[in-house]
Formats: C-alpha cells, structure tokens, sequence
C-alpha cells in the first residue's frame, strides 16, 4: 500500500507499508502492558487502541531528493522464511506499490539501512531463479561499516539467515558500499549516529529549504516510547545505550519544527515531538 507523502522543501518522502497491525508490538516493548498503555492518553487512537494495544507498522520510505531516489529500510521482504509467523513467506505488492508511488526498482539510485535487522534489509533483495538478486540492480546499496562489522562477526541463527540472503548477497554483487555513522548521502540527507538498538544504528536527518523531518530507525519503536524512554525494545542489543540515544535525541529534537517520521509508527506515521512534564509525546 502506498502510505503518506511528506515534503521537505525539495525533498519528497513516500511511505510504502508492507505492514501495519494491531497487538503486536508487546512483544518488542515488554514494559508497555496493555494497562500501562491504556494510561497514556495520547497514545490513542492512532498508536494504540481504545483497549491498550499498540499499533506498529513496517513500512520503507521513498525518499526523492532533486538529484536522486533513495529508499530508507526495505522491510521484511517476499519469499523469506522466518521464525516469525506473521513475516514467514510474505507475499505483498511492494514493488507495485513502489511503482505506483512513481519509482519502478530500476530508478532507485540508493538504498540505506539504518541498521540490519530483518524488518529493514528484506526487499535488499528478491527470489529469481532459485537465487537471491539485488531487487535494486541500479542502486548503490549503503550500509553503516561498523553495522556491517558487527553482524558479519556476530549474526547467529535468524540474524544469519537474515545477512546470508539479504546482505551479503548485496556485497557479493558489488553493489555495497560501508558508510561512516555520521555520513552524508547527498545534500540535505545526513545521517545521525543513534546508537545502542544496535551498534551501528543511525537515523536519517533530512534538510531542505528551511524545513527538516528525522527518519527515526529503531532507536525506537512505538511512541510509547517518547513517554518511557526507559522501556527498552526486546532487540536493543545494548540497552543502556539506546535509553541514553532516545534521550538525547528527544532532548535535541522536542519542540523544535523537525517532523520526526517513526520507522515503525502506523498511520499518520509522523509528528512533532514535545516535552511533556520530564518526558516527551508525539504531537500529530
Ligand atoms: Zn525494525
């Protein structure tokens, strides 16, 4: 489904959904029980339902600058088998979707992953032929080096799978290039280290004629989260570290004219972040 559409001056931003429920998203966020969700208003009803379950989605964002097509995360993929039910063997229209939004896979000249897990590298790549190909085969494929490093070194079980078809095929084409935490993809697309989900997490900032959005990554999931930073994603790989990134990144970014655009944040998917007694909310 082709989601929202944002623009940032000159910048374009497509939402593409692969998924969006209901009542999944506990099972990231362990702390936020259904009643501890239930008191926290603002959460509804976008972010959550009149009964304390969360909504989350998994969506990529087309990001169309004047000079080039960028797609930021390429969720779970078709034909992949995963431990995940509900992401096993997915069959979705995603390129179509991609196509409708005006940009065929033959035009995306760059693909970044915030990070590598398996909800954002899936659609790096596509089952023909009883093999893995790049889905993008005009693309650059950027990837954050110690990001990379660090899953070469450490993927084990899913996480392996994950790298072995929808990774390192990337790299085996020669189609990767290993990025700096803190690079610039193009003028007025930046990145912005946020560590500790994973090592080599970064968000996406982008900045056109006066006007900017932040591309969150997973250094959170659900808004939930702006109103308990402490509440730490299952995956975090280190948890002090992501607490302390959400803070830091709320701290820089509330109150401020930055449309922050959640990863996993369903419809609308974007807000403006405020303080809101010692934490934050997400004002849509
Ligand atoms: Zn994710």
């Amino acid at each position: 489904m082709v989601g929202e559409v944002w623009r940032i001056g000159d910048i374009k931003i497509t939402r593409i959904v692969e998924i969006e429920a209901t009542g999944g998203m506990t099972r990231i966020i362990p702390d936020a029980t259904r009643e501890r969700v239930m008191g926290i208003r603002w959460l509804m009803p976008h972010f959550a339902d009149g009964e304390g379950r969360m909504r989350g989605a998994i969506h990529a964002l087309l990001v169309e600058t004047p000079d080039l097509a960028i797609v930021v995360d390429t969720c779970v993929g078709n034909d992949k088998q995963r431990a995940v039910p509900a992401w096993n063997m997915l069959q979705t229209a995603f390129l179509d979707d991609l196509a409708a939004a005006g940009c065929a896979r033959e035009d995306v000249d760059r693909v970044f992953c915030t990070h590598l897990h398996i909800d954002h590298v899936g659609w790096n790549t596509m089952w023909v032929d009883g093999k893995w190909v790049p889905t993008f085969p005009n693309a650059r494929y950027l990837m954050g080096a110690k990001e990379f490093e660090y899953w070469r070194d450490n993927a084990r079980d899913g996480q392996a799978d994950v790298m072995a078809d929808s990774v390192l095929p990337i790299h085996a084409a020669g189609l990767a290039d290993l990025i700096e935490q803190d690079a610039e993809i193009c003028p007025g697309v930046t990145l912005i280290p946020s560590p500790g989900h994973t090592p080599g997490h970064a968000s996406v900032f982008l900045e056109s004629a006066g006007e900017s959005a932040l591309i969150t990554g997973d250094f959170l999931h659900h808004p939930v989260q702006m109103a308990h930073p402490e509440w730490s994603s299952a995956p975090d790989v280190d948890r002090p570290q992501a607490i302390a990134t959400r803070k830091s990144m709320y701290n820089r970014f509330a109150d401020g004219p930055t449309l922050i655009i959640g990863t996993h944040f369903a419809t609308p998917t974007a807000g403006f972040l405020k303080r809101d007694g010692d934490a934050w909310r997400l004002d849509v």
